[in-house]
């Protein structure tokens, strides 16, 4: 008995976080991902590393669609006894020939489950703050393939029943056929004053939206170049205003931002970036290595509270100290009795959610304010001060602390390699002048960055770069890059609203 089983997912209009539970975990256990060409690419991060990823690009239903060739795929898939996701953009029942491939499925007996997705027209109303139900002006919802409306007589639509319609129709697949529409609706008696709202790329940072009526609609799409993909929302309660686009007016809506982390970093930023209604572009630049299983850091870990002062430069290495403390069978405890120093609020604020709170942050986020502040309170003559950190950060916070006559242990919590990945997207979108912000935020990201993508390219484009704080800025200063913003406060919020500042 074969293994194989199909899952046909829904991946929603656009906007990853708009993923249903169960369609993360399917990704995250799929040997193979089949996708249509409306799935936006980020949500294929969710994929399990190294799974199978196909893209079965059919764009809207204007071109002609080679549905056997994707049954040809599946079918090689189901016999190589594979998992499955084949994901469908919207929910996999709306418009995606989903019959056809559990027919499929059916004649060749593998298993198969249907998880709905967020269709399209309900995030393109919902992210304009258009209602497509209202308890005074409609109390019906019609949705509509554009796909079925031909010249000829022989439409599938039935235009006479929805123009006489009270509610919302809403229209998929129409942009090509606008035109014939809008006119069939009016020649069968629709108001050509009623209200339609036009949403494409809905839930995404190239969002737009054109609201107008049936007369005039399809000219000024035409006019305005929206197309495909595209929703159209036609009835009384297809308008809203400035204060209800609430998706649209975000501080940095339409901005496409690379983001250079290591892989969770991004995630976390990216988020922080997509909140702000911009489209986060990552390329994981650096991976970061556990350091505390090596026998030297595991001894500094379990003598901790002999020294005098603990150095913690960043949150991932409070987050690994405590982990590494907790394999050990130990707790905050561990750190009782030596004085606690953060170089940023960040580390400061992690060290907080496990209970403990740093006897010093200094005002500014580098290693020499932080050495300047303390030596000035704070004598380190013949103090024991451990620095629990990256294994590459500089040595110019040991050597200070050491000329202050400190004794000090520099521990390798973690180590930070270069990685790798695929720059093409990236680079096609710089020779497209379509990156806003490239933003940086370690002196190590910088260097795998610039190693995988030529700086030319960079100062050849509209792209600006913006770093963190100092250490980041000399790294970029000594490749000669531009540096068009650097964060006043050196943390990621920092370096966000920073960004928000700047956008017009
Ligand atoms: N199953 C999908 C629909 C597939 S048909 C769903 O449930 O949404 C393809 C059509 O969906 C496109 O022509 C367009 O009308 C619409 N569409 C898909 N994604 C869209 C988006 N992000 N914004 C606007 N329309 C979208």
């Amino acid at each position: 008995m074969s293994n194989a089983k199909i899952y046909l997912v829904g991946a929603g209009p656009g906007d990853p976080s708009l993923l249903t539970l169960r369609a993360v975990e399917l990704l995250g256990q799929a040997e193979c991902v089949v996708y249509d060409g409306l799935v936006a690419p980020q949500i294929l991060r969710y994929a399990r590393p190294g799974a199978e990823l196909i893209s079965v690009r059919k764009r809207t239903g204007d071109s002609p669609v080679d549905q056997q060739d994707i049954h040809q795929i599946l079918l090689d898939r189901i016999r190589q006894g594979k998992i499955i996701v084949r994901l469908k953009g919207g929910d996999p029942g709306l418009f995606g020939r989903s019959a056809e491939e559990v027919a499929l499925c059916l004649e060749n007996q593998a298993p198969f489950e249907i998880i709905p997705g967020i269709t399209s027209a309900l995030a393109a109303a919902d992210y304009c703050g258009i209602f497509l139900t209202d308890r005074e002006a409609s109390s019906q919802l019609m949705f509509v393939t554009g796909q079925e409306a031909a010249d000829k007589t022989d439409s599938r639509l039935d235009f006479a029943n929805m123009a006489a319609f009270g509610g919302t129709i809403v229209f998929y697949m129409a942009m090509t056929r606008l035109d014939l529409i809008t006119g069939a609706l009016i020649r069968h008696g629709k108001d050509s004053s009623m209200p339609v709202a036009v949403v494409q790329h809905a839930s995404t940072s190239r969002q737009r939206l054109l609201l107008s009526n049936l007369q005039d609609v399809a000219e000024q799409c035409r006019r305005d170049r929206i197309e495909a993909p595209a929703i159209v929302i036609i009835g009384p309660t297809a308008r809203t205003e400035a204060r209800r686009n609430w998706f649209m007016r975000r501080p940095l809506f339409g901005k496409r931002i690379v983001i250079t982390r290591d892989r969770q970093g991004n995630d976390s930023f990216g988020a922080m970036v997509s909140a702000q209604g911009a489209e986060p572009i990552a390329l994981d630049t650096i991976r970061i290595l556990d350091g505390t299983q090596d026998t030297e850091v595991q001894r500094t870990l379990a003598g901790l509270s002999g020294y005098d002062w603990i150095f913690f430069t960043s949150a991932n290495g409070v987050r690994r100290v405590f982990a590494a403390l907790a394999r050990m069978n130990r707790d905050a405890r561990a750190l009782a009795g030596p004085k606690i120093a953060c170089i940023g609020s960040e580390s400061a604020a992690c060290l907080a959610g496990f209970g403990v709170v740093a006897d010093f942050v200094p005002t500014r986020f580098t290693s020499q304010a932080m050495v300047e502040e303390l030596s000035q309170r704070q004598s380190f003559a013949g103090k024991n001060i451990v620095l629990l950190r990256s294994g590459i950060a500089p040595d110019d916070l040991p050597r200070a602390l050491s000329q202050l006559g400190g004794i000090v242990t520099d521990s390798p919590i973690y180590m930070v390699q270069s990685q790798r990945n695929d720059p093409s997207d990236i680079l096609s979108r710089l020779a497209r002048n379509k990156i806003d912000w490239i933003t940086f935020t370690s002196s190590s990201t910088v260097r795998s960055f610039f190693e995988q993508v030529p700086l030319e390219r960079v100062l050849a484009s509209k792209a600006r770069i913006a770093s963190i704080g100092p250490e980041t800025t000399r790294q970029l200063q000594s490749l000669s890059a531009r540096i068009d913003l650097e964060a006043t406060r050196h943390t990621m919020e920092g370096l966000l609203s920073a960004l928000m500042e700047i956008a017009p």
